[in-house]
């Protein structure tokens, strides 16, 4: 089985369209694929009115929210996206976002950057943008080199475009995956950047707050990385998933279903499906 649990399309900030990321995931030999785009649910609209026969798609979701001050992401996978509970808080999510591209817009054009909202409006497909929209934007006007300068430069946390949104709370954003049935997942928490402390610090609340499983395997990690989430995944006897978090052809670090397997020593998160 090849299983890819996090992949993204432009319903958010990914360069393929719903069609053509289900035509590449059969490509690449996929059996199992969940489209998780950021704070949105709309690629599930665009669904082929007959998916590949070779192809289960499981619905998914990648929220936004903050934990201490560190922004961090959690999967909803296996939700049924029409729950009432989950259209609620995409709602939210999407005021937040479009809150945040304002206050983002503002601060670019202190820097004399012209045009940044509706720069990324024009890249940004269903007007849910977010921070590689910006980027974008700042490569084509000339201000970077490349979208990485531009996060470097800009948009990273501490930059001058940068803006601490206040997403909805990590328990509200449980309780909707949980309310939606699905399983609420820690996505790539080795790129927080935390401490040991504060990860497993994080992950205790995660736990107590409902979560259920953490991506142990996101992307061609490292081998030293994929120990230290099988530890972590263990010791607090969660789920264990695993995902390319592909946003486009041609990054080679994130190629659909292009990852270390999830060690034998995992629970794997599709045993609950
Ligand atoms: P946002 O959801 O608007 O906060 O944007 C976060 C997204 O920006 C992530 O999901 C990545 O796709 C992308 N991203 C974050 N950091 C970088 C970076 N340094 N270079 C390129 N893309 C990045
Ligand atoms: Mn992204
Ligand atoms: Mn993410
Ligand atoms: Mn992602």
């Amino acid at each position: 089985m090849n299983i890819d649990l996090h992949t993204h399309t432009i319903a958010s900030d990914g360069s393929l369209t719903t069609n053509e990321l289900i035509q590449r995931a059969v490509n690449s030999g996929i059996n199992v694929l969940s489209i998780t785009d950021h704070d949105t649910t709309s690629a599930y609209q665009q669904l082929p009115a007959i998916t590949p026969q070779s192809l289960t798609i499981i619905p998914g979701i990648e929220f936004s929210t903050q934990w201490q001050k560190t922004d961090i992401h959690v999967l909803g996978l296996n939700i049924q996206i029409h729950n009432d509970a989950i259209c609620t808080g995409i709602a939210l999510q999407r005021q937040a976002r479009m809150e945040r591209a304002e206050r983002i817009a503002e601060k670019l054009e202190k820097l004399g950057i012209e045009n940044p909202l509706s720069g990324a409006q024009d890249i940004a497909h269903h007007n849910n943008i977010g921070r590689p929209h910006f980027a974008r934007h700042l490569v084509k006007v000339g201000a970077t080199s490349d979208i990485n300068q531009a996060f470097k430069k800009y948009l990273s946390a501490g930059k001058p475009a940068y803006f601490r949104q206040q997403w909805s709370p990590l328990f509200q954003i449980i309780d909707w995956i949980r309310s939606a049935g699905g399983i609420a997942t820690l996505a790539h928490p080795a790129k927080y950047k935390l401490t040991r402390v504060k990860l497993y610090a994080l992950v205790d609340e995660f736990c107590a707050l409902g979560g259920e499983a953490i991506e142990v395997i996101s992307g061609k990690q490292i081998p030293a990385t994929t120990r230290d989430l099988t530890k972590l995944c263990q010791h607090k006897a969660l789920l264990a998933s695993c995902g390319s978090d592909f946003h486009q052809p041609g990054q080679s670090w994130t190629e659909l279903g292009k990852y270390p397997r999830l060690p034998k020593a995992c629970k794997p998160i599709w045993d609950k499906w």
